[in-house]
């Protein structure tokens, strides 16, 4: 990775690397060849900085994905036997070759999607960690457990499940696709990728580095297309076992109707209102810190952002006078400048729903502390500005429902038992940060809040052996560690006897 650089010489190195995708329509990738020819659609794929093409992109067929799911189906045998640790290697492979294109993979993806460059870097570097930490655990992937009994001893062995689909969203989609794949890979499936619409970059060079990387062809395949076309397709073709979708709570609904007549294995991390509870007994500064953190990096584009603050009311005043200041000097701007704190939502019609909910804010009730309105002077991009709304309660749209912008709605409590209920109150399930000083506290809290992840006094750590997943609306499954192998592979139990138990006799 190079020296930070100014604004001028990321602008300068991502123009060379996005020459390729304006020159070329950015197609398919399926059996370990190029998919760009014939008589392809395409459709635009807009900067979210300026809303100017950065390229086609080739609209995919159901005749593409059964191509790539036949594909992914024919090299699953050879990919499945092939030992762990001759997968590790190639998996550490892979993970060489991300760092070395790390510089590339982040100015692209902060073009694509409009996240600051700041948060790229890191997500790039991510993307080579998530293959490095499955690459080390394909050797014990099918692995099991032994279980006695009086008479019996069982044992369980692990086998890969089979050709597998990963559907992945816009919002940082290099990252979440290799957080999906590796695992997948890992354990012995090979892998249809159908990368968002809103941002398919990255994912072309994922499969790129896949065969710089060695992975045989078939074991991944990219389709690039709509959700409602390829996406659909690959949920409902019979060679697919199983499915594991990043999006949205409806697009979750429509995978498990789409999946159902082959029982297709379905693994959903869907979307969040998650809550941010803090004590008047917490560290002041951390707490601070981290509220603006969890919600304005990634634009507010995080599964996991914290856009609901719970502040105990005797220090409400004085924290969300904080809170606004913070806020107001957040640094918005282009993607690649490395100044940028907060860049363009993804798309116009993102914008719009988030522009929707500064309206429905209002409506309902709430008073815009800070921000509320687009940021026109930055541009024809879709930049708005960071926003912190108050005097809002819970049953407001702007705290029942997913915004997945740069948007922070704070609600007072006096009472520990009145954080907890307004953290339950949603149907949402995901996440939730808990602040306070007293250990106590913060374990009931733990027990009682209904999320699958929380953080107590930390903002989004990510341990990657930990399960990360969501309950209630916010999906599920677990991603993680074994937790992944639970999900991309079949279990058996074997029970065998010790000849010593007497068998039920009949017709004798
Ligand atoms: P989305 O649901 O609109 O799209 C996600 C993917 O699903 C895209 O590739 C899309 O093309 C595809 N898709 C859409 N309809 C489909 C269908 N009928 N069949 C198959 N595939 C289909 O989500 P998005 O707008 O791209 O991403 C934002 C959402 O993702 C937010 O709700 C956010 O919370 C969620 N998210 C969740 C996590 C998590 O770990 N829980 C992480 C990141 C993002």
């Amino acid at each position: 990775m190079p020296p930070t650089n100014t604004y001028d010489d990321n602008t300068a190195r991502a123009a060379g690397y996005l020459s390729r995708f304006s020159l070329n329509p950015t197609g398919h990738f399926i059996a370990g060849e190029w998919v760009t020819e014939g008589n392809q659609n395409t459709f635009t794929n807009l900067n979210p900085a300026t809303n100017q093409p950065l390229g086609e992109v080739v609209a995919g067929t159901p005749g593409d994905m059964d191509r790539a799911c036949e594909a992914a189906k024919e090299a699953f045998p050879a990919w499945a036997a092939m030992p762990g640790a001759t997968r590790k290697q190639c998996l550490h492979h892979f993970a060489d070759l991300i760092e070395d294109r790390a510089d590339e993979i982040a100015l692209v993806e902060s073009s694509d999607c409009g996240q600051a460059i700041r948060f790229m870097k890191q997500a790039a570097i991510r993307g080579a960690a998530n293959f490095r930490f499955f690459a080390d655990k394909a050797p014990e992937a099918r692995n099991g457990q032994s279980l006695f009994q009086a008479d019996h001893t069982n044992f369980t062995m692990r086998s890969p499940i089979g050709p597998v689909g990963i559907i992945t969203p816009w919002n940082t989609p290099f990252m979440l696709a290799t957080w999906k794949i590796a695992p997948a890979l890992a354990a012995g499936c090979t892998v249809v990728h159908k990368p968002a619409e809103l941002s398919p970059l990255s994912a072309s060079l994922l499969a790129e580095i896949s065969a710089e990387a060695g992975i045989p062809p078939g074991v991944w395949n990219t389709v690039q297309g709509y959700g409602e076309t390829v996406g659909r397709r690959l949920c409902e073709h019979p060679a697919i076992k199983a499915v594991a979708l990043v999006g949205e709570t409806s697009t979750g609904s429509q995978i498990l109707r789409q999946g159902a007549d082959t029982i297709k294995r379905v693994h959903l991390e869907l979307g969040g209102k998650n809550p941010v509870i803090v004590f008047d007994d917490a560290d002041y500064e951390r707490a601070l810190d981290a509220v603006i953190f969890m919600i304005f990096s990634l634009n507010g584009q995080r599964c996991t952002s914290s856009s609901r603050l719970l502040i105990q009311n005797s220090i409400r005043d004085r924290f969300l006078n904080d809170v606004r200041q913070r806020v107001e000097a957040l640094v918005v701007g282009p993607p690649l400048d490395p100044a940028t704190e907060v860049g363009p939502l993804i798309h116009q019609g993102h914008l719009e729903k988030v522009m929707h909910y500064m309206r429905a804010a209002v409506e309902d009730g709430a008073t815009v502390a800070a921000g509320g309105h687009r940021r026109d002077d930055l541009g024809s991009g879709n930049y708005v500005s960071p926003t912190l709304f108050i005097d809002a309660h819970n049953k407001m749209r702007i705290a029942q429902e997913e915004i997945f912008g740069p948007v922070l709605t704070a609600i007072g409590f006096d009472t520990e038992e009145e954080a907890i209920a307004l953290a339950n109150d949603t149907n949402f399930g995901l996440a939730g940060y808990i602040w306070t000083g007293d250990t106590g506290r913060a374990m009931r809290l733990a027990q009682h809040i209904e999320a699958g992840m929380l953080w107590v006094n930390s903002e989004n750590n990510r341990n990657l052996p930990s399960p990360f997943g969501g309950m209630k609306m916010s999906g599920m499954g677990r991603d993680g560690g074994d937790y992944s192998f639970d999900f991309y592979m079949e279990t058996k139990n074997v029970c065998i006897a010790h000849d010593t138990h007497s068998i039920p006799v009949l017709g004798h």
